[in-house]
């Protein structure tokens, strides 16, 4: 079993859980009497609450896709993705109790067996952001037999966000600005370095979406590689490491990396 636990603000919430072999067998939609069922583009949503009002945030989802795949350059996925709403913790923790209970509590959850990832999130302040998040990890690991730790996050991080916040707008922004005018930048290594969930430090969440960020925004050259360096996951060609990729094709990246925070302006 793979464990992905994280997050950046509050560490109750979680993120990521892949669990690639012992839930084999298990469909947890069908015991389960839904309220509202939608399709957002490759999201079956089920919620146990009328989805009404949420018109806009299932749009956002069915985009999110088309971003995705815009922004990467990825394939789209040759599957669904289920994605389960709850009306509150209380009716989210008995699903879990009745349908999970071997996996430890995480306030959203995004399972993989074999089959279709599963998206689990209840309502909260959090929850378009952790919706966008963890289907944001469903989307990536639906196309892609591997994500590194790292990038996994950062992404998700980014694409958390309401597509109109997406580049000026994250709460990152100003803690990485601040540290770039002082020449601070985040190493790559070491976040490449962390191939463990338990590893993960709230500044690495922030890093990562930092250089996702960069990557995404800033030089030509850097987001090309990003793209390289994806397609050669999803064509299972060896990718190596990002860092030493985009050494190798922007000169003095950290440098380049400073002058893009420190410039970056609507
Ligand atoms: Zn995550």
């Amino acid at each position: 079993m793979l464990s992905h636990e994280s997050h950046p603000r509050a560490k109750t919430r979680c993120v990521l859980l892949l669990i690639l072999l012992l839930l084999a067998g298990f469909k947890p939609c069908q015991a389960q009497s839904w309220v509202d069922t939608r399709v957002a583009g490759p999201f079956v949503v089920r919620a146990d609450f009328p989805l009404v009002g949420l018109e806009r945030l299932l749009g956002e989802l069915a985009r999110l896709q088309t971003d995705l795949g815009r922004s990467l350059n990825l394939q789209p996925p040759g599957e669904s993705v289920e994605l389960y709403l709850f009306q509150d913790e209380k009716t989210y923790r008995a699903y879990l109790r009745q349908h999970f209970p071997k996996i430890p509590y995480r306030r959203a959850l995004f399972i993989k067996d074999k089959g279709p990832g599963k998206v689990l999130v209840h309502r909260s302040p959090e929850f378009a952001v952790d919706i966008r998040h963890e289907c944001t990890h469903a989307l990536l690991h639906s196309t892609l037999p591997m994500v590194p730790l790292w990038l996994d996050e950062g992404l998700a991080e980014y694409f958390e966000r309401a597509p109109e916040e997406r580049a000026y707008d994250n709460p990152y922004f100003e803690s990485v600005k601040w540290a770039a005018r002082f020449g601070l930048v985040p190493s790559l290594e070491q976040l490449e370095s962390k191939g463990d969930f338990s590893k993960l430090r709230h500044n690495d969440y922030r890093n990562s979406w930092a250089w996702v960020h960069f990557m995404l925004h800033g030089p030509t050259e850097a987001r090309h590689e990003l793209i390289r360096f994806l397609a050669d996951i999803q064509a299972s060609t060896p990718p190596g490491t990002l860092s030493q990729r985009l050494a190798h094709r922007l000169p003095k990246t950290k440098s380049q990396f400073a002058k893009h925070f420190k410039t970056w302006e609507r």
